[in-house]
């Protein structure tokens, strides 16, 4: 045995996805939990432990930078990561609004951390957000411990958890938060409108509608929220990135402030590229997300964005609603699905029918987010050096995805039976199994806590 067969912890053969290229047969080496080195085909390094994914795609793991892990007292981490680990989700950014305790100060943060050190079985960033009044001035204190990125609204699901931030505090915020870089994720719609509408729906014949959810929220009620928050950007020098974007009038708004200097972007959400008004006519609420999924030209145009580059990143927006939240009117149901098991598999299928080039599509779930939320100079690339966070996602076969087979309590979703044009075989979380195409095999606590990177911009 070689000296250089002892670098190496293990070497996987496969197609690896880097951010430019497809290397077919090429090779990645494992040691210490990171990326050792990249080979091409044809070259055999030796190791102590060979891994033969031949003719299966090697990605690096998905880095999805909007769950929702603790509005549901039946998911929190545990679960949340466990189904991050089945979908080939190697970090998730969990969103504050944390159910009883959402995180707007340092004590809170901390017991957070904690709770993530304990449960996860993936990565784990998070975010920080404020009290409704008052709240600009415990914001250094979860920048300075490493927050990724802060989150407010300017819709209210609830005063306390929930808010939504009048516009004097918010602006202070962005002041507050510009000089620091760390991103303000936004929820960009706007209440009264939502309002007006619902109040002329609810109690109609119109509530059970599948349709009607669509018009309670018209893609103005985000567009213009959106323009709020772009101008306060725009002034404060704020770093903003949209939530949820569902329309390409938004992106186009984020582009034109792009050019008048701003340093915004938006996402958009996996549901928005591979459902549409049809699926929700078809799944009512099970296919009832905050804002509304579109109709078909607002999907495409999604689709050409993504391909132009307009849009920043992609994620799930995961929501797990219990079944029974669900089985209620059009109007009355909770907004939200669960998303992490079916992210890569359904992005990937939609991505494959309009022949969108797989480094580019993998760019928007993996490295791209990971810089955004300063977390790049460890995750989201096939790169020495880099954690060796990888999945094998077997693309030779369809699989029918079923939700009974869920790491969430959810068990329901709105992929439930939908072939996919493919399935993650494995999941490794630096260099570690975590899921082994069937079952989740990691303790919990295998997962760490990231704190934003200090040199991040
Ligand atoms: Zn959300």
């Amino acid at each position: 045995m070689s000296a250089n067969s002892e670098s190496y912890d293990w070497v996987a053969t496969g197609d690896l996805v880097l951010p430019e290229r497809i290397v077919e047969n090429g090779s990645i080496a494992v040691a210490d939990g990171r990326i050792a080195a990249i080979f091409e085909a044809g070259e055999r390094p030796a190791a102590r432990q060979a891994r033969d994914y031949s003719g299966r795609l090697i990605v690096p793991g998905l880095v999805d930078t909007h769950v929702h892990a603790g509005s549901f007292l039946e998911e929190g981490i545990g679960r949340t990561t466990r189904a991050a680990a089945a979908g080939g989700v190697t970090t998730i950014v969990d969103m504050p609004f944390d159910k009883g305790a959402p995180v707007m100060g340092a004590e809170r943060l901390e017991a957070k951390i904690a709770t993530v050190r304990e449960e996860a079985v993936v990565d784990v960033g998070l975010y920080g957000s404020m009290p409704k009044v008052d709240g600009v001035g415990a914001l250094d204190e979860l920048v300075e411990r490493g927050v990724c990125a802060f989150k407010f609204s300017l819709y209210e699901y609830d005063p306390d958890r929930f808010p939504r931030i009048p516009d004097g505090d918010l602006l202070a915020a962005f002041e507050k938060l510009a000089p620091t870089g760390v991103p303000i994720v936004l929820h960009n719609e706007l209440q009264e409108v939502v309002e007006y509408r619902l109040d002329r729906l609810l109690g109609t014949s119109d509530e059970s509608d599948p349709y009607a959810h669509g018009r309670s929220r018209p893609p103005v009620s985000e567009t213009a929220a959106s323009v709020k928050a772009l101008d306060f950007a725009y002034w404060a020098g704020a770093r903003l990135h949209l939530a949820h974007c569902t329309h390409p009038h938004t992106f186009r708004l984020i582009e034109w402030y792009q050019q008048l200097g701003a340093d915004v972007s938006g996402e958009t959400c996996a549901h928005y590229l591979a459902l549409s008004e049809r699926d929700v006519g078809d799944l009512g609420p099970l296919a009832k997300v905050n804002p509304p999924i579109r109709d078909e030209d607002a999907r495409e145009a999604l689709w050409r964005l993504l391909r132009e580059g307009a849009i920043a990143t992609v994620s799930t927006d995961h929501a797990p609603w219990p079944l029974e939240s669900k089985q209620t009117s059009m109007l009355a149901a909770s907004a939200g699905v669960p998303g992490l098991e079916t992210f890569l598999a359904s992005v990937f299928t939609e991505a494959v029918a309009r022949d969108f080039p797989l480094p580019e599509l993998l760019g928007y779930l993996t490295w791209r987010p990971a810089e955004l939320f300063g977390l790049g100079d460890r995750k989201g690339r096939l790169e020495p050096g880099l954690d060796a966070d990888l999945v094998v996602f077997d693309a030779r076969e369809p699989h029918t995805f079923r939700a009974a087979d869920s790491q969430t309590n959810a068990h329901w979703s709105p992929f439930d039976g939908r072939e996919f044009r493919g399935r993650v075989e494995a999941t490794y979380v630096r260099g570690e199994l975590v899921f082994d195409g069937g079952r989740v095999v990691a303790e919990p606590g295998t997962g760490a806590w990231l704190a934003r990177a200090l040199t991040a911009s």
